[in-house]
């Protein structure tokens, strides 16, 4: 995936963010210090067998950032580019994405340097169960509760619920979320990122007055966030998906590109450059697109400086975590580009892990309606609670949203006090 912004760091972008908020909430420069820091850091390096017989080191690490509001909750990511600065920076916005949709959670995130894509399944397999034994001493249902995130999935975590269990010498279901149905996953777990975008979208369109039916939608990223968020986009609001793109570039068709024909040639063939009818295009163009909706659902600083004022976008929805920077930010509130920020847009997937967490510590199961109208509840109320705030401010969303999640954490602690 393209980065135009290499040299951003995403941890002092998540600092500026509390900083800017800071003056709306009138915080005092001590509060606004512990705001800006994660509580707790474990960096793990442990060693794997490889299928060659040859033993490899990894480096992970599992930040939790604030507690104040309850355990904290956020996925693992497995990537090559991984570092601890980008875990810090997503542990404090999954700490602002709970407070944002209301959760009894705060925010953490966990990462493994390696590439997924070289490793068998027997590989990732065992790095998975060490990792899960290096970080079992700070994980649990009552302390922190990781869930999938980029190149994990619900394999990854049956293997984490298991080896925590086998530690345990019982079955603990409630360690992770985004698990298998079979033991103790939800109903609409999967979807349930793109689908919380999908619906932000249908109420920020509403209030722009702009008719989805027909609008034309750009995705970056063709992964869980990315391809269902185009799915439903397409199939439930009647969004005409224009581009779409992966790692290895994108395609575009002004026509309209069936999603699901789309992922179907992903699956077959790697990428879904290639796609019949489509025409290639780069990530940097498919971000420049004329289309009324974009959606990044890939990695952060990928709306810069250097390209925030190319975006035609009337609305920007972000499934992806952290790729708008705060100057991209100003750039496109200047140009009345409404951006749905992160914090807001993707919290469908933490919000549906907290159903799933609720279910397994009741040990009793919903159906996928009930998941997805409370789901609906959630996130459509979440984005009411959230404009509001832009308007009485005057602040674009992403302010809007960290006045409302920062404001939540900071109550917490005070009325819980700094200890001793
Ligand atoms: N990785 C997802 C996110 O960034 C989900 C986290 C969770 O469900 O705990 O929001």
């Amino acid at each position: 995936m393209t980065n135009n912004g290499g040299a951003v760091n995403p941890f002092e972008t998540a600092q500026r963010q509390v900083d800017i908020c800071a003056k709306y909430l009138n915080l005092d420069a001590g509060m606004t210090e512990i705001l800006k820091h994660p509580k707790r850091e474990l960096t793990v390096n442990f060693p794997v067998r490889m299928d060659n017989g040859s033993y490899r080191v990894f480096t992970g690490y599992r930040v939790q950032y604030n507690m104040a509001r309850g355990p904290t909750k956020g996925g693992i990511r497995y990537h090559p580019q991984v570092t601890l600065d980008e875990v810090r920076a997503l542990a404090a916005w999954m700490t602002w994405k709970c407070a944002v949709v209301s959760l009894p959670y705060g925010g953490a995130k966990g990462g493994v340097i390696c590439d997924p894509k070289a490793m068998s399944k027997g590989e990732l397999e065992r790095m998975t169960r060490r990792f899960a034994s290096e970080i079992s001493p700070i994980i649990g249902p009552e302390i922190d509760v990781p869930a999938p995130d980029v190149y994990t999935d619900s394999q990854t975590m049956a293997w984490i619920m298991d080896t925590y269990s086998m530690q345990k010498g019982y079955s603990v279901p409630g360690v992770v979320t985004g698990k298998p149905l079979s033991i103790g996953g939800s109903e609409g777990r999967g979807e349930a990122t793109g689908r919380g975008c999908m619906y932000v979208i249908r109420e920020a369109a509403k209030d722009l007055g702009l008719n989805m039916k027909g609008a034309s939608v750009a995705v970056q990223g063709f992964g869980n966030a990315g391809s269902v968020a185009a799915k439903l986009v397409h199939a439930e609001l009647g969004g005409k998906i224009i581009a779409v793109s992966d790692t290895k570039g994108g395609i575009l068709n002004k026509n309209g590109l069936d999603p699901v024909a789309v992922e179907k040639y992903k699956q077959e063939k790697g990428s879904v450059v290639g796609f019949p009818g489509s025409q290639k295009i780069s990530n940097n163009e498919l971000l420049a697109l004329d289309c009324d909706v974009l959606i990044p659902a890939a990695l952060e600083n990928q709306i810069t400086r250097e390209n925030a004022s190319s975006v035609k976008a009337k609305i920007i929805a972000e499934a992806a975590n952290g790729p708008t920077t705060p100057e991209a930010d100003e750039i496109l509130h200047k140009n009345k580009v409404t951006v749905l920020p992160d914090v807001l847009a993707n919290a469908g997937g933490v919000t549906v892990s907290y159903f799933e967490w609720v279910q397994d510590l009741q040990g009793y199961f919903w159906d996928v309606n009930d998941v997805n109208s409370r789901l609906e509840r959630v996130m459509s109320g979440s984005y009411r609670g959230v404009a509001e705030v832009a308007k009485k401010h005057g602040v674009h969303n992403r302010t809007a949203a960290y006045i409302v999640a920062v404001g939540r954490v900071v109550e917490a602690m005070r009325v819980r006090g700094i200890y001793p």
